[in-house]
């Protein structure tokens, strides 16, 4: 691999987080990593900064600040009002060049992965992609955790030699940080010649998600293909719950149910106090996402499959008629148990 943009000698002893913005609001992975980084630094003794794009989004700054942030480098720029890949990976190119952290963290958002694809391009460094934990050795390397090989093993990446040392990390990961109201904090506001010719993007319509946020849900009813496409089940139980709904991948790629709703690697990081696991075998890239979950039951038809080794609570039988008497009892008691 060709050499970074600049060396391990040149880098500032510094952790950088991208601060992920849609109007003027944060994403609450990228609050997640600042959490984390503040801790790497104070870990390295090192800096933390955070780097904010966008269009009249002076107020984040303040919030980054209280949130754990010693710089927040800003590019406010009318042309960086919407995410497009040309105009946000310019201005980051041109920061991160001045900037030289040791580190760089983003959250593994639609957007924030194809930032970081082609960044990692431009600046010739590595990419770890995904993560589901991240430390420091006493070094000052990044150790990214990543599940490999269809899930069976648990790698532990280290990239020595190019900086930044660039990893993505999924929503849920990572607790959110504490904010301190009048913390101290530096602003380098970034200087940048972007311009309208550089974008090629034209956005046509931008259409707001549908604001599924499986990641607080107090209690989780997960589905897999056991569950056979009938989430209307499993919909009347979180309800009862006052939970929410999510899937595999099977049932995902199969359209029984949104993408959003995927948990684990690819999908969302949940921490529920109760996760309810039906007709789900327990891969490990599904079972990273329920393993904050406080409590995890599992409803299994085969008595040996993977998710019973990690379940507190192990129901073996036929989900379509596990599920039928939970609700049957549920209803009879009419007590809502986590709302
Ligand atoms: C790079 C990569 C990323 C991935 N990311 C994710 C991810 O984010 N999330 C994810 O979930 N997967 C992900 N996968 C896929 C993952 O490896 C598994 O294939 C998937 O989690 C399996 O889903 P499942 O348990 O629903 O299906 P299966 O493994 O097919 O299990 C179905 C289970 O249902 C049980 N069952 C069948 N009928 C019944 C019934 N009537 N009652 C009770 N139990 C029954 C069976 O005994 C079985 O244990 C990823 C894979 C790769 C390669």
């Amino acid at each position: 691999m060709a050499a970074s943009l600049y060396r391990v000698e040149e880098e500032s002893k510094s952790i950088w987080v991208y601060l992920e913005q849609e109007n003027g609001l944060l994403e609450a992975v990228s609050l997640e990593l600042l959490a984390q980084g503040r801790q790497m630094a104070d870990q390295m003794g090192w800096e933390l900064c955070a780097l904010i794009m966008g269009h009249e989004v002076n107020h984040l700054v303040v919030q980054s600040i209280a949130c754990g942030a010693d710089q927040v480098w800003l590019a406010d720029h009318p042309l960086l009002e919407y995410f497009t890949i040309e105009a946000y990976t310019y201005v980051a190119v041109q920061a991160l060049t001045q900037g030289r952290p040791s580190v760089f963290l983003l959250g593994a958002t639609p957007n924030g992965r194809d930032l970081a694809g082609r960044l990692a391009v431009r600046i010739r460094t590595g990419l770890n992609a995904d993560c589901t934990g991240l430390s420091m050795t006493s070094e000052g390397v990044l150790v990214s955790e990543v599940s490999g090989f269809g899930g069976g093993i648990l790698a532990l990446i280290q990239m020595e030699r190019h900086r930044p040392q660039m990893a993505t990390v999924h929503p849920g990961v990572f607790s959110p940080p504490e904010s301190v109201e009048g913390r101290n904090g530096k602003l380098v506001e970034i200087q940048t010649d972007l311009s309208e010719d550089m974008i090629h993007t034209h956005i046509v319509e931008r259409v707001t998600g549908r604001g599924i946020d499986l990641g607080r849900a107090p209690v989780l009813v997960a589905g897999g293909r056991g569950v056979d496409g009938d989430f209307d089940l499993l919909r009347r139980l979180a309800d009862l719950l006052g939970g929410d709904v999510g899937a595999t991948r099977p049932p995902v790629d199969e359209g029984h149910i949104e993408r959003e709703r995927q948990v684990g690697q690819t999908g969302v990081v949940c921490r529920p106090k109760v996760a309810i696991c039906c007709g789900i075998s327990g891969a490990f890239h599904f079972v990273v996402g329920i393993e904050k979950a406080e409590t995890v039951i599992a409803i299994n038809s085969d008595p040996e499959a993977p998710i019973f080794d990690f379940a507190d609570y192990c129901i073996v039988g036929d989900v379509h008629q596990v599920l039928p008497a939970l609700i049957a009892i549920l209803q009879e008691s009419g007590e809502v148990v986590y709302a």
